[in-house]
């Protein structure tokens, strides 16, 4: 089966990322690895547009309800709530941190783009990402540094996980018209099977 080269996925440099001065550095990795960006706009959201982009599905609330208890659990702590208390509490702290101050919003484009972009991003806790990835890098927090504080954790970058969160998280952000649909130059020598071949032998007289 032949993989999409026009794979979308919604990318944000969050408040710390502006703050700190990582818009370039983040940029370049996106780009050096030969993804495309197609859409980009600075904005600083309100409660309202932050809300609607953690919103997700009651079982989605439970799953990260879940897994927030599991953690705790291995550090002792017995947290005592329902899962979706416990998921609409990290909902409240993920908006928290988004309004902040503005953020980096953009689309890009490429071969297995969320997939890529999320293995560059590196795992959303930096202590656990893996060297050479963006939360690994270039942060340095943790739950243990998070949880006790009630906020969320400062990871730099947001990426869609999946198709549907995608297209929902494009929609969001982005108007049709703000997306650009063109072609770059790279795109030949990264995928074009045309592209091998071009040399002409001088012919010997
Ligand atoms: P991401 O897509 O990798 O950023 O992570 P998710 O979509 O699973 O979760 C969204 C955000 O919720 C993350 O960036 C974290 O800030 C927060 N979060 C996710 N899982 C946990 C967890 O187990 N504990 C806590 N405290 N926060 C979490
Ligand atoms: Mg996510």
């Amino acid at each position: 089966m032949k993989t999409s080269l026009h794979e979308r996925t919604l990318v944000l440099i969050k408040p710390d990322g502006v703050q700190r001065g990582l818009i370039g550095e983040i940029l370049t990795r996106f780009e050096k690895k030969g993804l495309k960006i197609i859409a980009m706009r600075m904005a600083w959201p309100d409660s309202g547009l932050a809300q609607k982009h953690y919103d997700m599905p009651e079982s989605d609330k439970i799953l990260l309800g879940e897994r927030t208890i599991a953690s705790y659990k291995e550090k002792g702590v017995d947290l005592k709530k329902k899962p979706v208390e416990i998921a609409e509490n990290v909902q409240k702290r993920l908006v928290k941190y988004l309004t902040t101050g503005p953020v980096v919003a953009m689309v890009i484009e490429g071969a297995h783009a969320i997939q890529n972009v999320r293995k560059i991003r590196g795992a959303t806790n930096p202590l656990a990402a893996d060297v050479g990835t963006i939360t690994a890098d270039y942060t340095i927090d943790s739950y243990f540094l998070s949880d006790p504080d009630e906020r969320a954790i400062r990871n730099l970058v947001h990426a869609s996980g999946s198709v549907e969160e995608a297209n929902r998280e494009i929609d969001l952000w982005f108007k049709t018209d703000e997306i650009n649909d063109y072609e770059l130059a790279i795109e030949k020598i990264l995928y074009s099977r045309e592209w091998e071949g071009a040399r002409k032998e001088l012919t010997q007289k």
